[in-house]
């Protein structure tokens, strides 16, 4: 109704050109497209809400209140700015404006997964709250489920396939909720979605969409690209794993971690993996007295002493960290005859006697070995995650 009002009122501006009753058809074509777009919000809230409620049959909630606790709390703040009317830019599916009561439940599973059901219901497993390293990351997934809702992807696809004359996406929920052949229905639901496209094209615009929430609310949206390229790397290790979870419906891939990485270039937006996820990340931590031990996610790299070894150690940390942060090549590793390892022809690190001594090693032989633990990283961070696939 203040849309209307607004709308009115700026009309009577042009009173002058139109006259009273040009005025008023302007306003009555609008307010039936706003009562229509209120009658389409309600069936989705109407959707959502049965769905939901077959779902908390289907789902125990989660045991670790902590789990609950942290998902709202990121969440509450991405709700606030996606229902702030901030402009986003939506690449498929609903651009409408509207509010959202969203409603997030954690529920009691194993499985890396979240989904989201029309009028703003999304549900997030306890496993992947888990694997998420980070607040960004779990920021990741909500923003990514909220744009789903917001941009009305399961009504788009009824509007694509009712074009088509296909299978009925009501008929589907309908016997989800109903509780027949459930699995299966709702994988016809998706197979028929992914044969089309409008799946990908689902995909890539919670994606951008995630991502102008995530920036809004400042979040880094680094964070959706390392959780799809962890994902694709802990795939690789369970492949005989029957329940995908969240890649039967929001499949990662290269093309999608490209299209994030190329908006958030395209906004000026830094690409920081060591900002937003430990596998990702060099750490120095105290092994022993006055020693210091790198990592770069799991992967030991050398150790340093000498002289304030944790000055040292927190120095290198960020000089590793800013280099790997660029995704360098293996070859940009080279070693120098004074101790040095350099990084795209930058020094990296020096090594001395005394980190030798620390090692139980020569400065030759550290040399060696450093560079060769950084190639291997290096290598590991360029190929490895989309190897073979995406
Ligand atoms: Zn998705």
């Amino acid at each position: 109704m203040m849309l209307a009002t607004a709308l009115y009122m700026a009309g009577s501006l042009a009173l002058f050109a139109g006259g009273d009753q040009d005025v008023q058809k302007v306003d009555a074509k609008r307010l039936k497209e706003i009562q229509a777009f209120e009658r389409e919000l309600d069936e989705d809230r109407r959707i959502g809400k049965e769905a939901a409620e077959y779902y908390d049959q289907q789902f125990k909630p989660s045991k670790d209140p902590a789990n609950q606790k942290r998902v709202e709390e990121i969440a509450a703040k991405l709700a606030l700015v996606a229902n702030s009317q901030a402009g986003f830019k939506t690449l498929w599916g609903e651009k409408r404006q509207f509010m959202l009561e969203y409603k997030f439940k954690v529920v009691d599973s194993k499985d890396i997964n979240a989904f989201s059901l029309p009028g703003g219901y999304i549900y997030v497993y306890d496993g992947l709250v888990k694997f998420s390293q980070s607040d960004d990351e779990l920021a990741g997934v909500l923003a990514h489920e909220i744009c789903h809702a917001s941009q009305r992807h399961l009504a788009y696809m009824q509007k694509e396939q009712g074009k088509m004359g296909v299978i009925q996406i009501p008929l589907i929920l309908a016997s989800i909720l109903t509780g027949s052949n459930a699995g299966l229905m709702a994988g016809s639901l998706v197979g028929t979605a992914m044969t089309n496209g409008w799946s990908v094209k689902a995909e890539e615009s919670a994606d951008n969409g995630g991502a102008q929430l995530m920036i809004a609310t400042g979040y880094n949206p680094t964070a959706m690209i390392t959780f799809m390229e962890r994902l694709q790397m802990e795939q690789g290790t369970m492949e005989k794993v029957v329940d995908l979870g969240i890649f039967r419906t929001h499949p990662p891939s290269r093309k999608r971690a490209e299209s994030i990485e190329t908006y958030m270039k395209s906004n000026s937006i830094p690409v920081r993996r060591s900002a937003v996820t430990a596998s990702f990340r060099v750490t120095a931590t105290e092994f022993k007295p006055g020693t210091y031990l790198l990592k770069f996610g799991e992967r030991k790299l050398f150790a340093v002493g000498g002289d304030n070894p944790k000055a040292k150690a927190a120095e290198l940390t960020k000089r590793l960290n800013d280099f790997f942060d660029t995704v360098p090549e293996m070859y940009e590793i080279t070693i120098g005859d004074q101790g040095e390892v350099f990084g795209r022809s930058k020094l990296l690190v020096r090594f001395d006697e005394d980190d030798a001594e620390v090692n139980a090693s020569t400065v030759q032989k550290m040399q060696e070995d450093a560079s060769k633990a950084l190639r291997s990283c290096a290598f590991s961070l360029a190929y490895h995650i989309w190897e073979g696939r995406g």
